[in-house]
């Protein structure tokens, strides 16, 4: 199991750094192989080399992967290639001196008594091989278990595990590839430390997104983004691999071969500027090649190589070495599409305030917001967007004064049912907002008893989640009829068991950006118009709503969202929470227009209900 989360009483040391670089920096610090993991691995490594050379004369082990590849996190596995070549040529050489020499005779006594006088390497399969080295490691590795071959994976391996370092291995045969891409990362890394900081970055938010792990995004080809990004940047922040060959003899003079930017954008820019190359970028019809460092089309890739040529999906990044070798080959389209779709919100969240500055209320800001868990995200965006209208008795409707009398849940309804009718009067009236459709309410003359269970008898439904169910039976929409049917007669309203109530949503639509520049508009109303003397102050915000909608310029797309509304409590507690959610906000304004309404919305609810409703 990789450790690779945030502690949450770590989180709060996260949330106090001042700077989203210092948060990166954090992370890669806490997340990263230590010196003394790095040094144990190197021992068992030792181990294992001197065992195998007892068994396969001259034989290598090379360490590969992220123990080595300098983006490796605490208990990540141990990857390792067994290089036998040497040893096919010790055994080529035992066997043609042991027919020279006739039997009983052996050349240097290392093979008489070797495992391999039982194997010839020359003609054995992979798999005979593989179950010949988890012998060894079975029978003459002190502190490893859990031994067993994966005969049926991409490239067989045998795995182990070390019992006291609890750390899980890998062993393959013929890797060389994995062995120079290592080395290629290593390259890379070395070139450029904001690599290491990016990867780690995008490695953790993709975990957290549920985009990596498992038949997802594997961590190599999530680098390889990292990195073909790295490659397109202007100025490019790393060569490509062409690039990369010549200079490879003078890797030491870097800086001289390669122009290192003057002004290094930092990492938190580049993370950004990472979500953003990849909201818009055309999986579906690119060929990605950090060779070149361009991405090709699909069709004219496939034009060139129609034999043998790499496996083509949703998502195609090429090994930078083994050209046929799409690393993201076993993508599915689901994930490529959620991969995308992610990069657009994190593009969407980096350009925010709360991305690049420290939230003075304590609020979850920069990478802490970036790297919360999917569901979390939802959670919390929806108790972000939410408006709470608290019951006051002295902003009474004469009418409902008079029924104080009846008992407080009922009450309590009464007066919800009269808050949504206002709030749904100032979306259509006062914001000119399009009403898609309507919370509704069963028909006064509807037989309860034969309607879905999940409604009560007030006609509201009384689920507290704040999914949005579906409507079931004939209704109408809470402002169509008169009072009596927001209220039905004779029947009593009542919350539900939790004390809440919740209405199917609104979902509205505004064109215009009617919360921008109210104060102004609304001076000048009141400067050269006899309006005060048409007094209200809805009518005074419908004319400033007006003034807007005529003068400005529309939204390039439509402005859609959901509104819920919920009464909580039966007593002197009791409030209305408006619930948003933002459906279609393609031109990100919804954050600004929910704003406004934190402090309109309160105000005008007020003002409405102590005012006749058709002052409006
Ligand atoms: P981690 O083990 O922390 O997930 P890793 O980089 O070690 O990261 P592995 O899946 O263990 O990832 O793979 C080890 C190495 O094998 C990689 O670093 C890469 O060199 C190579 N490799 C992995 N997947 C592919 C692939 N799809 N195509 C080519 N090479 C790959
Ligand atoms: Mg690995």
């Amino acid at each position: 199991k990789k450790e690779f989360k945030l502690i949450p009483k770590k989180k709060n040391d996260f949330q106090n750094l001042q700077e989203v670089n210092a948060q990166i920096l954090y992370m890669v610090e806490r997340f990263q192989l230590g010196d003394n993991e790095k040094k144990a691995r190197s021992l068992v490594i030792q181990l294992l080399q001197e065992v195998f050379v007892e068994f396969f004369p001259d034989s290598k082990i090379i360490p590969f992967g992220s123990s080595v590849n300098t983006f490796g996190i605490h208990s990540c596995d141990l990857d390792l290639f067994l290089d036998l070549e040497n040893t096919k040529v010790f055994q080529a050489h035992a066997k043609a001196n042991f027919e020279q020499a006739g039997e009983g005779m052996s050349d240097d006594g290392r093979s008489e008594d070797s495992i391999l006088s039982d194997i010839d390497l020359s003609t054995a399969s992979a798999a005979e091989v593989l179950d010949l080295v988890a012998v060894i490691l079975k029978r003459c590795v002190p502190n490893v278990d859990k031994v067993h071959v994966v005969s049926t994976a991409r490239l067989p391996v045998v795995k182990f595990h070390h019992k006291e370092l609890n750390l899980h291995g890998d062993i393959t045969l013929n890797n060389r590839l994995a062995v120079r891409n290592t080395r290629f990362l290593q390259l890379c890394s070395g070139a450029e430390e904001r690599l290491r900081h990016l990867v780690y970055t995008v490695r953790l938010w993709a975990k957290q997104k549920q985009l990596a792990g498992g038949p997802l995004l594997n961590n190599y080809a999530l680098t390889l983004l990292v990195i073909f990004y790295l490659q397109n940047c202007d100025p490019p922040v790393l060569p490509t691999v062409d690039q990369l060959k010549h200079m490879e003899c003078v890797i030491e003079d870097w800086d001289c071969t390669f122009p290192t930017q003057a002004i290094a954008v930092p990492a938190s820019g580049l993370l950004a500027g990472f979500f953003s190359f990849y909201a818009k970028f055309e999986f579906t019809t690119s060929v990605i090649s950090l060779r070149t460092g361009q991405s090709v089309p699909t069709e004219t890739f496939l034009k060139k190589h129609h034999h043998g040529g790499p496996k083509i999906g949703p998502m195609n990044i090429l090994d930078p070495f083994e050209l046929s070798h799409n690393v993201a080959g076993n993508l599915n389209d689901r994930t490529a599409r959620s991969f995308q779709k992610e990069c657009q919100e994190a593009e969407k969240y980096c350009r925010s305030l709360q991305y690049q500055s420290k939230s003075s209320k304590g609020k979850s800001w920069g990478l802490v917001r970036l790297l919360t868990p999917h569901g979390e995200v939802q959670q919390a965006r929806a108790e972000l967007f939410t408006i709470s209208i608290p019951f006051k008795s002295d902003v009474l409707p004469e009418d409902l004064r008079n029924q104080q009398h009846i008992a407080k849940e009922a009450f309590s309804l009464l007066w919800f049912q009269r808050v949504c009718a206002v709030i749904e009067s100032i979306f259509q009236n006062v914001l000119k907002c399009q009403l898609v459709s309507a919370p509704e309410v069963f028909d006064a003359g509807e037989d309860m008893d034969s309607q879905n269970s999940s409604l009560d008898d007030s006609g509201f439904s009384v689920d507290s989640s704040l999914e949005f169910g579906p409507n079931i039976g004939v209704k109408r929409p809470l402002s169509s009829g008169s009072d009596d049917s927001v209220s039905p007669h004779g029947k009593k309203p009542r919350l539900s068991k939790r004390g809440r109530t919740t209405l199917s949503p609104w979902l509205w639509e505004q064109r215009h950006v009617v919360w921008a520049g109210r104060r102004k508009v609304r001076r000048e109303l009141i400067k050269d118009s006899e309006a005060k003397a048409e007094g209200s102050c809805v009518a005074l915000e419908t004319q400033v709503t007006s003034h807007i909608t005529e003068k400005e310029p529309e939204l390039k797309e439509v402005l859609q969202f959901k509104l819920q509304p919920q009464v909580v409590g039966a007593t002197e507690s009791t409030s209305t929470l408006l619930k948003f959610q933002p459906i279609q906000d393609s031109v990100g304004v919804f954050q600004d227009f929910f704003h406004f309404l934190e402090v309109f919305l309160p105000k005008m609810v007020e003002t409405m209900l102590l005012n006749r409703m058709d002052n409006v």
